[in-house]
């Protein structure tokens, strides 16, 4: 049989090519793709495809077309071996990261690519990028399994858990790490997986799509100077449920009192604040120093080795199930989908 693929094109530089006659960019039509990317006939893949009405540059990514995204997955979940998604570079951690959350129970392979060059151009990285993970959605282990059963970014020479990556570099082909986990394969001569480090969902249920994420969230990050006012101004933002507090080194910060009382008081008024590293790599570990252990009194939860694109992406969809602020703090303590070390 051969595999069966779905790509679901959302926009980003990968879609644009060059018009023949006025040499401009312009959004490429994915309907076109074996004209357009010949050698893509060579993998002998059934491809279907799926394109965002409007294809958008992923600044502009939110979570209605996570949704979007999700929705397409659920409603040919059953019809396909497996999904690429082609995306902006920019927000593709966060697409990575809220996938994983609310696809659960996810047993097939959703490859997230994209490209730092349009794919109608001479040195674009978008074609490999393309060919490359439609390759790994099709891969299937020694049973006959999808290899990869977890949504994951492939881009350049990496394979890697989706809500575990983070954009590294606005201009080099290798664009993305996995900075506190192990790639799930490296991409040479040959695509070589990391079987022990790929992801399998502890029981097999059916795939459950979560599509409501709460916005009411976000980040604030420390840095020297922050003052009382500003530090209860943000902590007091309306309608904001849950902090990502983006703290130095192993989940440190100030020790002064004013400081920790203002977080303390927001966490009694019933806010969460969670607690990652503002370094790429590394982990909260909040007994390390004094000036960690002052945010555990205050009630903020240790994010381990959360990414911050995981971080905020596991609180939005955690508010988006409706869940009390107490349960919301026990899964933040947990790993959901192999988004954090524990
Ligand atoms: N701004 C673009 C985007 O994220 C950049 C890219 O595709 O790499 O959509």
């Amino acid at each position: 049989m051969r595999p069966r693929l779905l790509i679901i094109y959302t926009g980003g530089t990968i879609g644009m090519i060059e018009n023949p006659v006025t040499h401009a960019l312009q959004p490429f039509d994915f309907s076109h793709l074996m004209e357009n990317v010949p050698k893509v006939k060579k993998l002998d893949y059934e491809i279907d495809n799926l394109q965002f009405a409007s294809p958008i540059d992923s600044s502009n990514m939110n979570p209605a077309h996570w949704a979007e995204i999700a929705s397409a997955i659920e409603a040919s979940y059953d019809q396909y071996d497996g999904f690429v998604v082609l995306h902006g570079t920019d927000t593709m951690a966060f697409t990575a990261s809220a996938l994983s959350f609310m696809l659960e129970n996810l047993s097939k392979p959703v490859i997230i690519t994209g490209s730092q060059l349009p794919i109608g151009e001479v040195r674009t990285d978008g074609e490999e990028n393309l060919i490359t993970a439609l390759q790994v959605a099709a891969a299937v282990d020694h049973r006959g399994d999808p290899m990869v059963q977890e949504v994951a970014i492939l881009f350049e020479n990496h394979l890697l858990r989706g809500n575990r990556s983070t954009k590294m570099s606005a201009d080099n082909f290798n664009a993305f790490a996995s900075n506190n986990y192990p790639e799930l394969a490296r991409i040479g001569l040959d695509i070589t997986f990391n079987e022990d480090a790929l992801y399998r969902v502890p029981t097999r249920r059916p795939l459950k799509v979560r599509l409501t994420m709460d916005p009411h969230v976000m980040f604030i990050t420390l840095h020297p100077g922050m003052t009382e006012k500003t530090l209860r101004h943000l902590l007091a933002t309306p309608d904001v449920k849950g902090f990502v507090l983006k703290t130095y080194g192993a989940g440190n910060s100030p020790s002064y009192e004013w400081f920790t009382h203002a977080l303390a008081e927001a966490v009694e008024n019933g806010l969460v604040i969670l607690n990652v590293t503002q370094c790429p790599n590394g982990a909260v570990n909040p007994v390390l120093y004094e000036t960690g252990d002052g945010l555990q009194r205050a009630g903020v939860i240790a994010g381990g080795d959360l990414t911050s694109e995981a971080a905020i992406t596991k609180l939005m969809y955690l508010f988006g199930l409706g869940l009390p602020t107490d349960t919301v703090k026990k899964y933040l303590r947990h790993s959901l989908c192999g988004e954090m070390t524990v």
